[in-house]
């Protein structure tokens, strides 16, 4: 089915109205995961999303009816019983949706200069694997991922420390953690004494979350590798669209609501404690509680009145350094691409320093040989015939690269036209996207003689959509000094404010935005509700689901949700 088909309302069944317990600002999967989780527990819950398809980052988009991209999901573990199947089975979804496995004995394939790194699942079959490619290296890199295994088997028991742990009975219980967990992987590389080829092969796949080792924290990488270890890595058949689709219908079957076309203009606080939003338009909803799940800096420095805020925290906020941006290629080919790529995900590294790449990052300016990920949706998912049509494929191809204006030669002076008409930005856009098709061609052979859909997404282009700083889809940068207890929790300073997302102590990706609706959600509701699934719990009416089935469709389910009402009153007064 088309983008420009949909019904004019989504698929779910016929949303709540208000008064509302809880508004949620956003419907990423931060956001609709704490959603769903407050919905389930009886709150009255609605979402407001200001683009007119909700998914946040997790969405896929259309071109011509019949060419499905994936924005913000490639790959995920964790889905058969780690976290992401914690969160989906607490509210009656693991059994709806369908994940399928990459190669497990290569889910990851590392191109660099000299040789290629093919990542297995399982830690033993990649320790083995990292020994027999760097056989001189065997002590330091069985030392290296013995202690990546160490810090997540204490965190399984000890959990994260937070601001109330007994450190002493936590450093008996996570020694590792405390001793490496917030230290740089150059210093554990340097103490394993490994040599640069050994060190990037061991993050090869460091794009996942786009920090430089010398900032990247051991837990965050530990975290990252281990949940493909664990399991494998997976792709979400029909694509991320259809995770948000699952929440939503979890929200509208429990009595909750998520309403797209709905920009949240300011948070409302009266005498330090929140009471509701005002939207675009002026409309203004009343709820006890807020959670923000939108950029933290545009929550903090924007949404909010800067008379509200506590003494110091603008600063703070403003402090914060965001995660380096990406920039991805879209492209829909007339062949099948099954027949070049297996089904792995292709890391090019030009070379093996992998700070080189964050120096152009910092310096404003683009890497002129740049790493390159690719990634395909048919041939993750080959069975699904929604992606292209029939004996066709599509690719996606990432880097990361600087959010400077200049570099992009956008012209911030608020006269000048839209950065997208801008001719500098063009040029910009259009170099970096050859650059892209000529790192994936060195992989898969001609690709441009088969192109017949191409677009590229900068970081202008993630703030158009999202409203993210520097167009970062991760949030404030997961470096040594903003990662773990360091980062923005739950819990704000202001009564019946909360924030869940990217930002916060869960972290970046679809992991950390999941686990992070949970935690936001146990937060509110004064309840340890992972533990409370982890015993068996099942919140909400799990056999009144309706979401999947013959003919279904994510996107159609996530789209024009906006309030029709509202929209009438708008064309009203238009
Ligand atoms: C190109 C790319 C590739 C990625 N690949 C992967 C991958 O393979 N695996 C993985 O795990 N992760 C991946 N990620 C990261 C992952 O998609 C994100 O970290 C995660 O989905 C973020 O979820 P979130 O809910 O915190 O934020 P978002 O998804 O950004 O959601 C925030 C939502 O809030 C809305 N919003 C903002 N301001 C307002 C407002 N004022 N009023 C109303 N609504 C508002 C936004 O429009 C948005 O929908 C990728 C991301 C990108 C962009």
């Amino acid at each position: 089915m088309s983008i420009e088909n949909g019904s004019d309302e989504g698929t779910t069944p016929s949303p709540a109205t208000g008064p509302w317990d809880a508004i949620v600002v956003g419907s990423g999967l931060s956001g609709l995961t704490a959603a769903a989780y407050l919905a389930a527990n009886g709150q009255k819950v609605l979402v407001l999303e200001r683009y007119d398809v909700a998914g946040g980052c997790s969405q896929t988009f259309r071109r011509k009816g019949e060419w499905q991209f994936d924005v913000g999901l490639h790959y995920i573990g964790g889905v058969k019983t780690g976290a992401i199947a914690g969160v989906l089975e607490g509210i009656g979804l693991l059994d709806r949706i369908e994940f399928v496995e990459m190669d497990p004995d290569g889910f990851d394939t590392f191109i660099f200069p000299d040789f290629e790194f093919r990542v297995p699942k399982g830690w033993d079959a990649y320790t083995e694997r990292l020994v027999e490619t760097f056989p001189e290296e065997a002590d330091g890199l069985r030392k290296c991922t013995g202690i990546f295994q160490e810090i997540m088997a204490e965190l399984r028991v000890a959990g994260i420390p937070n601001r109330d742990s007994d450190l002493e009975q936590y450093l008996a219980k996570a020694p590792t953690v405390v001793s490496w967990g917030m230290r740089s992987l150059t210093e554990l590389f340097d103490d394993c004494g490994l040599s640069e080829k050994s060190r990037a092969v061991l993050t090869g796949h460091a794009g996942d979350y786009a920090t430089p080792p010398s900032r990247t924290p051991v837990t965050l990488h530990a975290g990252l590798v281990d949940h493909y270890m664990q399991e494998g890595a997976f792709y979400v058949r029909g694509g991320g669209q259809v995770l948000a689709a699952h929440l939503i219908d979890v929200i509208h079957t429990n009595g909750g609501r998520v309403r797209t076309h709905a920009e949240v203009t300011s948070i409302e606080v009266e005498e330090g404690v929140a009471t509701g939003v005002t939207l675009e338009g002026g409309e203004q909803i009343a709820a006890p509680v807020v959670i923000s799940t939108a950029d933290l800096k545009r929550t903090f420095l924007d949404l909010l009145d800067p008379a509200v805020l506590p003494e110091g925290l603008a600063e703070i906020v403003d402090g914060y350094r965001m995660a380096t941006p990406l920039v991805c290629v879209y492209l829909g080919l007339d062949f099948d691409l099954n027949e070049r790529m297996p089904n792995t995900n292709y890391w090019l590294h030009p070379r093996y320093d992998d700070e080189r790449s964050y120096e152009y990052v910092s310096a404003g300016e683009f890497d002129p040989d740049p790493p390159v990920y690719i990634t395909s949706a048919t041939v993750k998912d080959p069975e699904w015939t929604g992606h292209t049509p029939p004996g066709c494929s599509t690719v996606e191809l990432m880097t990361w690269t600087t959010p400077a204006l200049e570099a992009w030669g956008v012209d911030s002076d608020e006269t000048a036209p839209r950065y997208s008409r801008q001719e500098g930005y063009r040029a910009a856009k259009d170099n970096i996207t050859e650059l892209l098709i000529d790192g994936a061609e060195k992989v898969l052979g001609d690709l441009r003689s088969h192109i017949v859909w191409k677009e590229a997404a900068t970081p202008m282009t993630q703030t158009r959509y999202t409203g993210s700083s520097e167009g970062s889809c991760y949030g404030i940068e997961l470096a040594t000094d903003q990662f773990g207890p360091l980062r923005p929790d739950y819990r704000t300073e202001i009564e019946g404010l909360y924030l869940s997302g990217v930002s916060t102590r869960s972290g970046h990706g679809i992991v950390g935005a999941m686990t992070g609706g949970v935690e936001v959600a146990s937060a509110v509701l004064g309840r340890n509700l992972r533990a409370e699934v982890k015993d068996g719990a099942v919140f909400g009416d799990s056999g009144a689901l309706t979401a999947g089935g013959e003919g279904w469709d994510a996107l159609e389910a996530c789209r024009r949700l906006q309030d029709k009402s509202a929209r009438k009153k708008a064309a009203l007064a238009g």
